[in-house]
């Protein structure tokens, strides 16, 4: 880059116009070298040497690099920094590279070897194991508006599953907060803000997104002339998939990866849940963003990767199907009642290498010897447990269905397991990886180097003893490869005409030498080795070849390992901690008694705290609770609780409560605790409106909503009507079962009108002047809320609850005085007679107005009218 066009400098400039605004990693030498603004950020995010190189246009370049081996470390660090990068290769030697010159008649001097991009590295297009985390799916989707119809279309590649779906615009951000995808494609235009804040955002041209496009790729790829065996799609949804399929074929520059038949995914099969839902229920990140303190944390006892993965399937799509879910909690139950056979699952799960993994990268044409061995491993252990599995009694369903997936690969594992070494390498160009007599050319090929590297040895011994130098030693090095070296002071012997070396290099202390015979012996390794590295490699394709063509079977039985694995891990999780099945039901009920917080309860132990269980029966006459109480007496921790085991349940295992009898939940809605949301420009209150406002508009009667504090973020006045009317309206319109946390004392008077309403507290009591906080939940209104006691317990200066306290004295004697909040609250109508009263007034105003002559009014009788009119309004 010396001056301002240097062939490189021009090369480059191509590669990066390609590249867009992925970061371009150019390949020199050893090195991925980034250049100009690109070196400036990735220096920056990787934290490594910022330097520079050469000019441009009279600037200096600035230019960072990363070591091609150590690659990979980088790649993640700048993929999880939001970076997507383009890597460009060199794509051909540089002895081609001269031959290419000399062909065009090029100088030599002037030659560059051809480089090009060979793949874009994206967070959602990853399969190698050192960018992924081996309990969590990465989901890369697209999606699209087809006349009003939202296409979704999600995919895993590092195991090929693959999912289309379709919505209305508005469960858009609900089904992708499902997805939880690591990047969304998109059509140029969209707002890219509207569709979640975790996932990186591509814009790519609306014409990609075109459904016969998407039809036709996906017969091309599964090789069948309809998809009619794979289930119906809409044309929504194939759009989306030609979406995601034409990125897939960019960032793969044409090289597709694994992907299994699509399946279409119907929502009736679910309990919906919307994005607010599954961030207050913390599932599988808890508010603060990590694994930690998530639901599945406290559920997770899968032992393999593919198992947790999943699991956490499970939880962020809970079943609303009874068969379905029986089907699930039967297996559970069978592993939960044999602690034995579970034990021994475990084992042999665990030893299990991730092949529907291994499987992704192989075909992805990124794969190693060593994820052939792993397939080979893994399709033996599979068929270990469906030996130990095949002759037990009284097996249920589901195990049933899943047995035949575990076995049948016989051929190929025969095939692996005498082709391949014990412990496979993961690079595959040093070769090493083929076990001795699988291939006899093979094994003479590695015997004639074996006898040379002999001979080589032999040859040391006798040049020592020839030269009389015990220091002359015989090395290799990838420039000069078979050299003889002397230290420099013995070096006169073998400088003799006659001595039969040829002298080769001087370094400093040392001097270098051939001679004829070594000459000839590692021209017979060299050349039996490459024709033994190239041998190898031609196996490895065949292996390959072998392996892909069965890609669909090996899937389903990685499938039906994960499954097995999610089972267990569900039947150990219950034993461990004493839950129990639950009985699913049609009924609208929710009877749990003794429930847990899974979490909470966790955490406790770990602090030696016991949890207090609680109780909850929800049906269709007592179907709304309101549950008062101080704070920090356990309120929330009762309405997630009882989310959480309608969701454990629903995804089909055990939950942490003595009994439960769940009715089917159709949508479950979550509004607790106002989180901030400030990064969306909203304000806590504005949030909490809008949560609330989703809940009233959607919850019907199959729905449960847990609702924690409404009303908190604005003025006693305000909250409290609001709390009051969302209460009414839950029990009047909605319908749904429903827990209600509330600190108004004053809502305990929604009980005398509304007969599905229930009035509870979780208790607490003062003790000696100490308040004890007994987290158990009982009938009946909250006496106090204790507030000032609770501003002690954490902590306020003595005076200053001294204070409150005679200021609250004050107020609780001007309320008695006047009758106060709770007094006029008894004089509301009831809300229906409200709406009806406002309806009726309405219809009495239509007709006088409808039976006014305008025109024969004089403006004495207009004024007069308007202001009767007025009056009827109720403005008196
Ligand atoms: P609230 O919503 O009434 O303010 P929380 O539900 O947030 O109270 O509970 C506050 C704390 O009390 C929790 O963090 C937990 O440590 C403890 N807690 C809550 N419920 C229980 C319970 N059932 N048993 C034991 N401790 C509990």
């Amino acid at each position: 880059m010396a001056s301002t066009a240097t062939p490189m400098m021009k090369q480059y400039l191509g590669l990066k116009a390609e590249a867009g605004d992925c970061l371009l990693f150019y390949r020199m030498g050893d090195f991925f070298e980034l250049f100009f603004d690109d070196a400036k950020k990735a220096a920056s995010v990787l934290d490594i040497a910022l330097t520079a190189r050469g000019e441009n246009n009279g600037q200096p370049v600035p230019m960072c690099g990363v070591p091609v081996h150590a690659a990979e470390g980088y790649l993640a660090r700048l993929i999880k920094a939001g970076c997507r990068v383009a890597i460009a290769e060199q794509v051909e030697t540089p002895g081609e590279a001269k031959a290419r010159a000399k062909r065009e008649g090029t100088p030599s001097s002037k030659v560059l070897v051809k480089r090009d991009i060979v793949r874009f590295v994206t967070a959602g297009t990853l399969t190698e194991e050192a960018l992924l985390e081996p309990r969590r799916a990465n989901m890369l989707a697209a999606v699209c508006d087809v006349r009003g119809t939202c296409g979704v279309a999600a995919c895993d590649i590092s195991t090929g599953a693959m999912m289309l779906e379709e919505c209305i615009p508005e469960r858009l951000p609900a089904v992708l907060a499902r997805i939880g995808a690591s990047e969304i494609v998109a059509p140029e235009g969209w707002a890219t803000r509207a569709l979640g804040e975790n996932a990186e955002m591509v814009l790519r041209a609306v014409s990609t997104f075109s459904s016969d496009a998407g039809e036709i790729q996906l017969k091309a790829i599964h090789g069948v002339a309809t998809l009619d065996g794979f289930g119906g799609f809409s044309r929504a949804m194939l759009a989306a998939a030609g979406g995601l399929l034409a990125y897939l074929d960019h960032a793969g520059r044409g090289n597709m990866p694994l992907l299994l038949p699509p399946f279409a995914r119907s929502h009736d099969g679910h309990m919906a849940m919307d994005e607010a839902t599954r961030a207050s229920l913390e599932i599988l990140a808890s508010q603060q963003g990590g694994r930690a303190h998530s639901l599945i944390a406290a559920v997770d006892r899968c032992v393999t990767g593919a198992g947790a993965r999943l699991l956490a399937e499970d939880l962020s799509a809970p079943l609303a199907h009874k068969p379905a879910i029986e089907a699930r909690l039967a297996l559970v139950q069978y592993l939960f009642s044999d602690p034995l056979l579970r034990g021994d699952l475990r084992g042999l799960l665990r030893a299990l290498p991730d092949i529907g993994r291994a499987l992704g990268r192989l075909v992805a044409g990124r794969g190693s010897p060593r994820d052939l061995g792993q397939i080979r491993d893994g399709l033996s252990g599979a068929r270990r447990i469906h030996d130990m599995l095949k002759d037990r009694a009284d097996r249920p369903a589901m195990l049933e269905a899943l047995l035949p997936s575990l076995t049948g690969h016989a051929e190929l594992t025969d095939l692996l397991g005498s082709a391949l070494v014990p412990s496979p390498p993961t690079e595959r160009q040093n070769g090493g990886f083929i076990a001795e007599g699988y291939d006899h050319a093979l094994d003479e090929l590695r015997e004639v180097s074996g006898n040379a590297r002999r001979a080589i040895a032999a040859m040391e011994a006798r040049y020592r003893a020839d030269t009389d130098t015990p220091s002359l030693k015989i090395k290799h090095n990838g420039v000069l490869g078979y050299f003889i070296e002397v230290p420099a002071k013995h070096a006169d012997k073998l400088m003799a005409p006659d001595s039969g070396f040829t002298h080769r290099q001087t370094m400093a202390n040392a001097v270098r030498f051939n001679s004829l015979t070594l000459h000839e012996e590692a021209g017979r390794i060299a050349e039996a080795g490459g024709r033994a590295l190239a041998a190898e490699e031609s196996h490895f394709e065949e292996l390959m070849e072998a392996v892909a063509a069965r890609r669909e079977a090996i899937a389903g039985t990685a499938a039906a390992l994960a499954r097995l694995d999610v089972s267990t891990g569900q039947a150990e999780r219950a034993s461990e901690g004493e839950w129990c099945r639950p009985q699913i039901s049609d009924d609208p009920v929710l009877d749990i008694e003794a429930g847990r917080h899974p979490v909470v309860e966790a955490a406790l132990a770990a602090s030696g705290e016991r949890f207090v269980a609680n109780d909850c029966a929800l049906s269709s006459n007592d179907r709304l609770w309101l549950v008062g109480g101080p704070n920090m007496g356990g309120k929330s921790t009762f309405l997630r609780q009882n989310a959480l085991i309608i969701l454990l349940a629903q995804a089909g295992g055990f939950v942490p409560a003595r009994s439960a009898h769940i009715g089917l939940v159709d949508q479950l809605f979550s509004r607790v605790g106002a989180s901030d949301n400030l990064a969306r420009g909203r304000s806590t209150f504005m949030v909490e409106m809008v949560e609330t406002a989703a809940i009233l508009s959607q919850a019907g009667e199959r729905s449960f909503v847990i609702l924690d504090e409404v009303g908190r973020g604005t003025s006693t006045y305000d909250g409290l009507a609001l709390a009051w009317a969302v209460a009414e309206a839950i029990h009047e319109t909605n319908r749904c079962r429903c827990l209600f946390a509330t600190h108004y004392h004053e809502m305990a008077r929604l009980a005398e009108t509304c007969d599905a309403l229930s009035l509870h507290h979780v208790r607490a009591k003062e003790w000696k002047g100490d308040l004890v906080l007994l987290h158990e939940l009982s009938e009946g209104a909250a006496d106090r809320s204790y507030g000032l006691a609770v501003a002690k317990l954490a902590g306020v200066p003595a005076p200053v609850v001294k204070r409150a306290k005679s200021v609250l004295d004050k107020l609780e004697k001007g309320r008695a005085e006047t009758g106060g909040l709770a007094a006029g609250l008894g004089d509301l109508p009831l809300f229906a007679a409200a709406l009806e009263a406002a309806e009726v007034e309405r219809d009495g105003l239509r007709d006088t107005l409808n039976s006014l002559d305008i025109d024969a009014l004089t403006p004495r009788d207009a004024l007069d009218m308007l202001y009767r009119l007025k009056r009827e309004a109720g403005d008196n």
